[in-house]
């Protein structure tokens, strides 16, 4: 059952009274690039954030999180507008990254890295994928070529890195590298890094579809970047073990988060069909058109629902694997013909920077394929049927 505290049902009302007053404004606001808001403009929302009381509103003031099913209802209203995460401070990588900070780090760690990306002084990067011309991790970690060593009280990382999001002008960075020492080696360690550091150096940043994300994906190389051992996140060698704590939750949320754009993309697509004339009538009374907007409320409707399962797995304190898996799976394919059927409803104004709902839909193809493509979900979930098939033989 799906339960929501007042305390949380009220942030959630501010959140989404903010974004509808406040941030929507912004979107014809011109400080951003092929890449996403200018790092100006992110600063300025995260203000009018702060000021209404909503800067990473899923946190409490004692640092405790909201459950996440009620998260889920928070960062949906976020969502309303594709810069009211930003001006949250809950977009990825961010939000991902303070949600692994706050479960692995130690109290040092967590007041050096932790404490200014949640009072939204600072932005992160995650470091894990590797370009694919090097044949390093992408769908498959296990592939991971950036290595590290141990140095005295340091150790030494070497690698290539890509689709790094945010890296430009992000001031923490979490790093994987496969372990080269003996006690840990094959498995990934994890490492937090203050950026800029000329050890780790930006070779581009990448022509994307997509253009909600700060600093956008680069491309990263990693020259010999030494770290003290006491900024290794958790034990070494369970670096893939981590990222999955970190994965399932930050899956999650971005489907929370698109899930609230596919709301306001159906909002404006609802008003334009109820506005715009065609052959004597509004365009939302042609079936064509009355159809696919009825499709989009019945799909937004079981987008909520897998959601808010997921959730309460997640809640129970289990790690979901399976379960964010298939929700993300689900929530991001749905999106996708969510976000064509307002572009298709709104005709030729669906597809220009006029409104987000071209936006959405350039989100959303994106969203297929990060945290996990749509077919590595679907392989590994048949390996498990597969699995349990066995099992029942026996
Ligand atoms: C916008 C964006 C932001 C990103 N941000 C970050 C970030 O901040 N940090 C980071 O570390 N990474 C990031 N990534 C990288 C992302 O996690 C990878 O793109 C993803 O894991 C897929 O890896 P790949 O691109 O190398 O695809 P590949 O591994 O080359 O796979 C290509 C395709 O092969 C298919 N495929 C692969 N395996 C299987 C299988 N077992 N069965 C069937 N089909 C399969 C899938 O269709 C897949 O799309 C980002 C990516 C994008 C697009």
């Amino acid at each position: 059952m799906t339960i929501i505290s007042s305390q949380a049902a009220q942030i959630a009302e501010q959140v989404e009274q903010f974004v509808r007053n406040v941030v929507i404004p912004y979107e014809q606001d011109d400080r951003r690039d092929a890449h996403g808001p200018s790092d100006a403009l992110a600063k300025e929302l995260r203000e009018k954030a702060r000021e209404a009381g909503v800067l990473v509103p899923h946190i409490r003031e004692d640092g405790s999180h909201f459950s996440h099913v009620e998260t889920a209802l928070i960062l949906r209203k976020s969502g309303l507008s594709p810069l009211g995460p930003i001006a949250c401070h809950v977009m990825a990588p961010d939000e991902g990254n303070m949600y692994l900070l706050g479960k692995v780090g130690t109290d040092e760690l967590k007041q050096r890295f932790l404490a200014p990306l949640v009072s939204g002084d600072a932005r992160s990067a995650f470091f894990m994928t590797e370009p694919a011309e090097d044949g390093g991790a992408g769908s498959d970690p296990s592939l991971m070529q950036t290595t590290c060593k141990r140095d005295g009280n340091h150790w030494v990382i070497n690698g290539r890195k890509a689709f790094i999001t945010g890296a430009e002008g992000a001031s923490v960075g979490i790093v994987m590298a496969k372990s080269e020492e003996a006690d840990s080696e094959g498995g990934a360690c994890m490492f937090l890094v203050d950026l800029p550091d000329p050890a780790i150096r930006i070779e581009r940043v990448l022509d994307t579809i997509d253009s909600s994300m700060p600093g956008g994906h680069a491309v990263i190389a990693i020259d010999n970047l030494r770290v003290a051992a006491d900024q290794m996140l958790g034990e070494a060698g369970e670096g893939f073990k981590y990222a999955q704590v970190r994965l399932a939750p930050a899956r999650l949320t971005h489907c929370m988060r698109w899930l609230g754009l596919a709301e306001r993309a159906q909002e404006l697509a609802t008003d334009y069909a109820c506005k715009r004339m065609a052959f004597g009538k509004p365009l939302i009374d042609h079936e064509g058109v009355g159809f696919m907007l009825a499709q989009n409320k019945i799909d937004i409707q079981a987008c909520t629902l897998m959601i808010d399962w997921c959730a309460g797995v997640l809640d129970s304190g289990a790690l979901g694997t399976t379960e964010s898996s298939m929700a993300k799976t689900f929530v991001a394919e749905t999106l996708f013909q969510i976000a064509d059927r307002c572009v298709q409803a709104m005709g030729g104004t669906g597809v220009t920077g006029d409104t987000v709902v071209e936006q959405l839909f350039r989100e959303v193809r994106a969203f297929r394929i990060y945290d996990g493509p749509t077919e590595v979900h679907k392989w590994s979930l048949a390996k498990k049927i597969k699995r349990e098939w066995r099992e029942a033989q026996d």
